[in-house]
Parts: structure tokens; C-alpha cells; sequence
């Protein structure tokens, strides 16, 4: 705490991200990052931008496309959307950001509404910009019963699939909720991160419903999290709520590099096809192994298992499978606390972790018999 910082800087409650560590190896399934590299062309329209000119890397003289023109054609081609239905961020996140700060106020007096169990970044936006919110709690399954938010609220926002217990909501449910919030000219922001790995998109759906935003990340299944980008959909006049939000903080958040990654990413869908159905299968056959073992394993459309050991605590497995150099996220929070979520690695790095949880249930059931 600090005498030159202002009210708000005191009493925020900031995000706090899983572990990145420099110090040895970790094979690290903590933070959902996608275990394949991506898409090659990526990589050489990066060449392209810093090859260019009459000396290399002339462009990035100049301030990248404020309108980030060529990434959003790429994006509206890919959803069948059309160029002002799009808007471009530094990332999910801060698209997320700038939708709590548009379209969720602190002046009415209905709160927003999110589940129990979800991204824990929502009530720190919430915080930032001074949003009410009230949390939902998810059945004992850890499903969203999609009729808690047919109420009044200030508008509604959860991932699906839901973080971090992969839970998958359809489509028509999403938009019996869309339907209600409507009426009342609410916002329902559907957090579509980890959609490409079992969820259905509901983008499609923006034209009928002018308060649906959809938010989308090159992080997970893009293989992107260290470029840094993050795209919303909806009716223009979400988007046009978007940018004067973005154009009140910093006209240029998504740069060359990134601008033109994405876009040639998001268009070298055969490439990514892959690699999306080498997570899936590594995520079926984890899910079995450890139903095997005894675990409880909700069911996953995401990149990532939310898991319970049949005898350990969560963080004693937390401890134990770091131990044996495995990282993967512990939530210290209430219901979830016996629950880790493990990020989808490759074939060998699900071998190396199943094995891990196979000596450490046996040393466990060996020490009780
Ligand atoms: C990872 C994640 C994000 C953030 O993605 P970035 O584009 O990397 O900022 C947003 N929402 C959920 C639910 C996530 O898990």
C-alpha cells in the first residue's frame, strides 16, 4: 500500500496468472496455452512485416492500422460476419476490458450477473469499473442452468465453454438468454475463448440478437497467447461502443506484427483443424485414463480437464505433480478447492503427467492398506 496511490489503485483487486517460470523446466499445463506451435504462414507474414521496405522492418516506422482493416476482413470472412460486425484487441482480455467498460454501468442499480465458477477475471473488470455484479451459482454437476439468467440484470456475461470447468452450454440456451436480456436492452457477452475445442459458436446468431457480443482469442486455440490477440463480435453498434471505449485509452492496440499474424492465422484453418483435433483426442483419452484412476472428471469442451483426485486434497496434488515437474492451476476458492484444472499438452506431456498421477494414487492407496 502505497501513500501515492489513489483510492481506486487501493482497492482494486487485481487478476492474479497462473505461473510462468524461468527458473527450470516444468512441463506446463497451468495456463491453458496451446502445447503445438502455430500456423506457419503466421510466422512468415511476422517475416513479411519486418522484411519490407527499402530497410528492413521500414513499416514498423509507422503506426500500425488504428481500424486493423486486414485482421477484421480476415475475422468477418472466417464468421460470415461483415467488417463493422468486428472489433480487434490486445487480446481477450482487454476486449473484455473495454466491453465491462461500455456496456455494464455502475449506475443503475441492477447488477450484473456471471456464474459462481468461472473466469476470475470478470469481478476484477467489475471492480476497475465499478459494476455491480452478483454470481450465479452452477448445479452440483457444474453446469449452467441457462433459466437463472432469464431475471433482470444489468446484463450477463460467462464463457463457453465455462473456465475452468470446460462445461459446455448449447447454443439454443445461449440464446433463450439472449432473448430475455434483450427485452430489456441488456448486453450478454459470451466468452468464446476455448469454443473451437467443443463448443458451438453462437456469432452467427448477432443479426437476431442486436445485445449478443461474442469475444474470441488467438491464445488458446490459435497457438497465439504471446502475440497478444483477441476479437469481439456483434452489431455495430456494440463494436462502435467498443472503439470509443478503445479510442478514449489508446488508438493503437493491436500492432503490425500481430495485426498481420492473426490474420494470416485466422485463415490457414487447415492447419489449425489439426492441431485442434490432436488436443481433443489427447483430452478424451486423459479424461478416461483418469476416470480409470478414480478421478472425477467433468466433462471438457475446452483445452484443459477440471479434475478431483479420489484421495488427495487439491493442493497436495497440486504439490505432488509439481514435485515431479508438472505445473498445473489450483483455484483456492470455495466448492473448487479439491478441483485442478490441467491444461492439454502433447501426447508426451499427457503421458508424462498420467504417469505422475498413476505413482501418485498408488503411493496413496499403498499407504492406507
Ligand atoms: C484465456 C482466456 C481469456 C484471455 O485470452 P487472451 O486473449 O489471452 O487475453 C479470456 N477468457 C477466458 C475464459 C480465458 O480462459
Amino acid at each position: 500500500m502505497s501513500n501515492y496511490w489513489n483510492t481506486r489503485t487501493k482497492t482494486l483487486s487485481p487478476y492474479v496468472p497462473g505461473e510462468q517460470p524461468r527458473d527450470r523446466q516444468f512441463i506446463k499445463l497451468n495456463t491453458n496455452e496451446n502445447p503445438y506451435p502455430p500456423s506457419p504462414k503466421a510466422l512468415e507474414a511476422i517475416r513479411a512485416v519486418i522484411s519490407d521496405g527499402i530497410s528492413a522492418g521500414a513499416s514498423l516506422r509507422l503506426y500500425p492500422d488504428p481500424e486493423c482493416r486486414e485482421l477484421r476482413e480476415a475475422i468477418a470472412a472466417r464468421y460470415k460476419v461483415t467488417y463493422d460486425q468486428v472489433f480487434a484487441g490486445n487480446g481477450s482480455d482487454e476486449v473484455l476490458a473495454f466491453a465491462f467498460g461500455a456496456f455494464f454501468s455502475s449506475d443503475t442499480a441492477l447488477p450484473i450477473l456471471f456464474p459462481d465458477i468461472t473466469y476470475s477475471f470478470y469481478p476484477v473488470y467489475a471492480g476497475l469499473w465499478d459494476v455491480p455484479f452478483r454470481t450465479i451459482p452452477v448445479k452440483e454437476d457444474f453446469s449452467i442452468d441457462y433459466k437463472d439468467y432469464l431475471i433482470p440484470a444489468g446484463g450477463v456475461i460467462f464463457p463457453n465453454p465455462n473456465a475452468p470447468t470446460g462445461r459446455v452450454l448449447p447454443p439454443d440456451e445461449i440464446l433463450r438468454i439472449a432473448a430475455y436480456q434483450e427485452k430489456q436492452k441488456r448486453v450478454l457477452i459470451v466468452d468464446e475463448a476455448y469454443a473451437a475445442f467443443g463448443a458451438r459458436s453462437v456469432a452467427g446468431a448477432i443479426e437476431e440478437y442486436p445485445n449478443l457480443l461474442t469475444v474470441h482469442t488467438l491464445s488458446k486455440s490459435a497457438s497465439l497467447a504471446g502475440l497478444r490477440v483477441g476479437f469481439a463480435i456483434g452489431n455495430g453498434a456494440l463494436i462502435e461502443g467498443l472503439c470509443r471505449i478503445r479510442d478514449s485509452f489508446n488508438s493503437y492496440t493491436v500492432d503490425r506484427l500481430a495485426q498481420a499474424a492473426a490474420a494470416a492465422a485466422l485463415r490457414d484453418t487447415a492447419y489449425y483443424d489439426g492441431t485442434t483435433q490432436k488436443v481433443i483426442a489427447a483430452r478424451e483419452l486423459a479424461a478416461s485414463v483418469l476416470g480409470k484412476l478414480g478421478f472425477t472428471v467433468i466433462p471438457s469442451g475446452a483445452n484443459f480437464l477440471f479434475i478431483r483426485s479420489p484421495k488427495k486434497s487439491g493442493p497436495d496434488l497440486f504439490a505432488l505433480l509439481r514435485e515431479r515437474g508438472i505445473l498445473v492451476r489450483h483455484f483456492n476458492k470455495p466448492r473448487i478447492a479439491d478441483f485442478l484444472r490441467v491444461s492439454i499438452g502433447t501426447d508426451k506431456e499427457m503421458d508424462a503427467f498420467l504417469a505422475a498421477c498413476i505413482e501418485i494414487e498408488d503411493a496413496a492407496s499403498r499407504r492406507f492398506q
